[in-house]
């Protein structure tokens, strides 16, 4: 057996199932009721009624649909795609693990509460996973080939073409700034930053051009205002000079490392 076969086994299979298993028990069925990072957005029609047709962006179209036709996407776009969507725009964890418990073939009961409360939306403050699983466009772009065929651009948060993972990234870290700051394995950069609202782009457009995400406010790419620029915070300034790739990838790598 080859040596990732065997790894991916241990380590998937008898480590992380055993692990959720046990959690599940473990924790009870107030666990469902975790909402530290306060969100509250309902889940869009677009997104219950799987309309994958109706999103512009590829890399979420693409795990919709695989839903949608298969009932069953890869752990990877589950997390970083869909998951990662929904935590930037703040949906109920609740209503988000009862989704993923109906929609996926393999979404059982004691499965999906830890796996989405706990790992994906960090909803539980902490108690599965010590870090939330955040991530923007360049991300993406590097770990999939969707980018390419996509309307949006991965590197750009302003526009008509930003990115909405990109734009929704930043967006959540300035909301939950002082989270991340508390965080053990916080960068420096975000422990001081006494910003305001930020806002992102209007993405789930249909290619009519009208705005199909549900609760969340409309704010369509012609409102955007560089959430860098409103903040005024040393945090904002930092992200707006030319050295923000660089900076992007280091808060990634915070992020993303060691998942
Ligand atoms: S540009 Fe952004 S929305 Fe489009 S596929 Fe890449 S990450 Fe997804």
């Amino acid at each position: 057996m080859p040596l990732a076969s065997a790894e991916g086994y241990v380590r998937q299979v008898l480590g992380w199932r055993e692990y959720m298993w046990h959690l599940y028990w473990h924790f009870g069925s107030g666990y469902l009721r975790r909402n530290a990072l306060r969100a509250h957005a309902p889940l869009p029609d677009w997104w219950t009624s799987l309309d994958a047709d109706a999103v512009t962006a590829a890399c979420l179209r693409s795990a919709l649909e695989g839903v949608r036709d298969r009932g069953w996407t890869h752990h990877i776009p589950r997390l970083m795609l869909l998951g990662n969507h929904a935590l930037q725009r703040g949906y109920q964890p609740r209503a988000l693990s009862d989704w993923f418990r109906e929609a996926f073939v393999d979404g059982f009961e004691w499965v999906m509460p830890t796996n989405v409360i706990g790992m994906s939306q960090h909803a539980d403050g902490g108690m599965l996973a010590t870090k939330p699983y955040a991530a923007g466009g360049a991300y993406i772009n590097r770990m999939s080939d969707h980018c390419g065929h996509c309307v949006y651009d991965p590197k750009k948060r302003l526009g008509d073409d930003a990115c909405p993972f990109t734009a929704g990234y930043w967006a959540w870290v300035h909301r939950h700034r002082e989270l991340l700051a508390a965080n053990n394995r916080r960068p420096g950069r975000w422990r001081r930053c006494g910003g305001s609202r930020t806002s992102t782009p209007c993405w789930t457009r249909s290619r009519g051009g009208r705005c199909s995400d549900g609760a969340l406010p409309p704010v369509h790419r012609a409102h955007g205002t560089h959430f860098a620029r409103r903040a005024g915070c040393r945090t904002a300034r930092w992200l707006s000079h030319t050295g923000r790739a660089v900076a992007q990838r280091a808060v990634l790598a915070y992020l993303l490392g060691g998942g």
